[in-house]
């Protein structure tokens, strides 16, 4: 059945003339006096094409709610999980073809979900919902959001990284292996991302240097077992980088302390495999509350101190701060039944 709104914007300072004829369908025009004002309507916002984008909308598709999703990067973080082995029903499946599963199952709905590329400059609380400003200008209207921004990478921020981003230093050793081959690389960092970015390194690469502070590696016992087992992966803990040099090209690397006899080696590359920090930008200049560590506050329901705000995966203070593929499609899951619950209480 068709549904029809419509809403007198007449004096109200959010009614600026819009038109979006390529995303418009028929449950959401509205009338300005004497002018077609022609905003889509969307009943869920979801911002984030990773493991918690698609599976909100998936969730939201079969709850029959028309739903937006877009993101700056297909896939997001998962693209560079070289072997995913803990997706259940997937003994062993490579991150990107993972992710690209997710997104045609959410494409699947062809008729309620929309989705997009491209970035999101704003979130604005709106009466009877909230619109997204994205890059190009154009503004998407919503009942109710679901943030699944994910998180940043970090930066070391020692003399010449910046220099020499990509120009030997990359953040993505699953996506940069490839141009390795055959080099000498330094992997630093300590947990999952950099032990299993050094294993894959070990595999295309005629030498790795995995650089730790620390003298443990916090990563899955997996990985660290599988560097372990490579003749080629040399480990270099309780040291840390001070300076990435090169002319053109990363061509060394200065460490704190030195190893083997000094504390300058000859790489061709850095994977700087440091941890990330949740995406939150967005939500905090909306005016949603954060936990002490810096992530997205949630409740049971996955909702934020803002009703209709609702936020999954990676950047959310759920899941024990546990940032997994599992995880992210769990609070997703939730998020989108919270978002459903919400639009249902406020008269959907
Ligand atoms: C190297 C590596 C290996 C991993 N291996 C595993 C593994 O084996 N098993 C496992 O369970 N987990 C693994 N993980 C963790 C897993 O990848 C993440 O937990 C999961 O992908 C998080 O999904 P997400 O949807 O929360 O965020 P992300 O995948 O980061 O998605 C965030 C999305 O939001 C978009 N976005 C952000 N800001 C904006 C904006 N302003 N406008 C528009 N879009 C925006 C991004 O472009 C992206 O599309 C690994 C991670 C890494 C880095």
């Amino acid at each position: 059945m068709r549904v029809y709104q419509f809403r007198h914007f007449g004096k109200d300072p959010e009614g600026s003339l819009q038109c979006f004829p390529h995303s418009f369908h028929l449950q959401s025009f509205y009338i300005l006096h004497f002018t077609f004002y022609i905003l889509p309507m969307y009943d869920i916002l979801i911002i984030g094409l990773g493991c918690a984008g698609y599976t909100s909308a998936i969730y939201s598709a079969r709850y029959k709610l028309k739903t937006f999703i877009v993101g700056q990067e297909e896939g997001g973080m998962g693209n560079g999980a070289a072997e995913v082995g803990n997706w259940p029903g997937e003994i062993e499946i490579k991150g990107p073809e993972l992710m690209e599963k997710m997104k045609k199952h959410a494409q699947s709905f062809q008729d309620l979900v929309t989705m997009k590329v491209g970035l999101v400059k704003e979130i604005e609380k709106v009466k009877g919902g909230f619109h997204l400003h994205l890059d190009g200008g154009e503004t998407v209207e919503g009942r109710a959001v679901i943030l699944a921004t994910g998180s940043v990478k970090r930066h070391l921020g020692v003399k010449g990284e910046k220099e020499f981003a990509g120009k030997g230093v990359s953040y993505c050793a699953t996506c940069d292996a490839f141009f390795f081959r055959n080099k000498t690389v330094a992997v630093i960092g300590g947990g999952d991302s950099a032990v299993e970015g050094a294993a894959i390194l070990g595999q295309v690469a005629k030498k790795v240097y995995l650089i730790h502070r620390r003298k443990e590696f916090r990563a899955e016992p997996f990985w660290v077992d599988k560097v372990k087992s490579r003749e080629n992966i040399e480990l270099v803990t309780e040291n840390g980088l001070q300076e990435i040099r090169g002319d053109k090209k990363v061509t060394s690397i200065q460490l704190n302390a030195p190893h083997g006899g000094s504390d300058t080696l000859a790489v061709d590359g850095v994977f700087v495999e440091v941890g990330s920090d949740p995406a939150v930008e967005l939500p905090v200049r909306l005016g949603c509350t954060l936990d002490e560590r810096g992530f997205l506050k949630v409740g049971e329901d996955q909702q934020t101190n803002i009703p209709g705000v609702f936020g999954a995966g990676d950047l959310t203070s759920n899941s024990n701060h546990f940032a997994q593929f599992t995880t992210a499609a769990g609070e997703a899951t939730v998020a989108a039944n919270g978002a459903f619950n919400y639009l249902q209480g406020s008269g959907k």
